[in-house]
């Protein structure tokens, strides 16, 4: 069984489903004023779980669009190096854009995406990210949407994955370390 390699519950299904609710309804607020759709931009594939939860939280128009990075590969840290697998299908000019992310961790992958897509002039870009490791961050990062800050754990489950297992973990683990030692 997939729960036997969970070392603790760092939060629960139903705690996930509350703080994605409360973060859709401080996003609706902040763009009611503005009819044009929000502009979701995906990171796959770890933001995939959170990304799907938290458009349907949201009571505005909402567009999708997703991009594909690299930078962990099968290790449980960060190389350092972001790699662009897939791009954007659509031009964002003039969008509000909102990265959604699942964990913010080093920072290098959202610091890297936020400089390039502020390049291709949206009319605002904003970071939503499910969970943050402050403790980690090597690059600045201004997080305006976040769930929750974790400590210096591995945690899987959610759309985090390790090697490519656990994603589809309805609640939020730390991974135990005899898995991955
Ligand atoms: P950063 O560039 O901020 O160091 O790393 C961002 C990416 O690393 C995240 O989007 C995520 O895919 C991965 N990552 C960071 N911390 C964790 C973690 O605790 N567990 C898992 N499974 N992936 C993580
Ligand atoms: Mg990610
Ligand atoms: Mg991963």
């Amino acid at each position: 069984m997939m729960s036997n390699d969970i070392e603790r519950i760092s939060f629960s299904a139903d705690e996930i489903r509350m703080r994605v609710q409360e973060l859709g309804a401080e996003i609706a607020r902040d763009y009611r004023d503005d009819p044009e759709p929000i502009y979701c931009v995906g990171i796959l594939k770890g933001a995939a779980v959170f990304f799907t939860d938290l458009v349907r939280a949201i009571d505005h128009p909402v567009a999708f669009d997703f991009m594909i990075v690299s930078s962990y590969g099968e290790a449980t840290v960060s190389s350092g190096q972001v790699k662009l697998l897939k791009d954007l299908d659509f031009s964002i000019e003039g969008k509000h854009v909102i990265i959604v992310e699942d964990i913010i961790d080093s920072g290098t992958t959202m610091h890297y995406l936020k400089q390039m897509l502020k390049g291709r002039h949206p009319k605002s870009i904003k970071i939503c990210a499910f969970l943050s490791k402050p403790s980690r961050r090597v690059a600045p990062v201004e997080i305006d949407y976040l769930g929750h800050e974790v400590p210096d754990d591995f945690l899987v489950g959610y759309g985090l994955d390790y090697a490519e297992k656990y994603r589809n973990l309805p609640y939020i683990g730390v991974l135990k370390r005899s898995v991955y030692e």
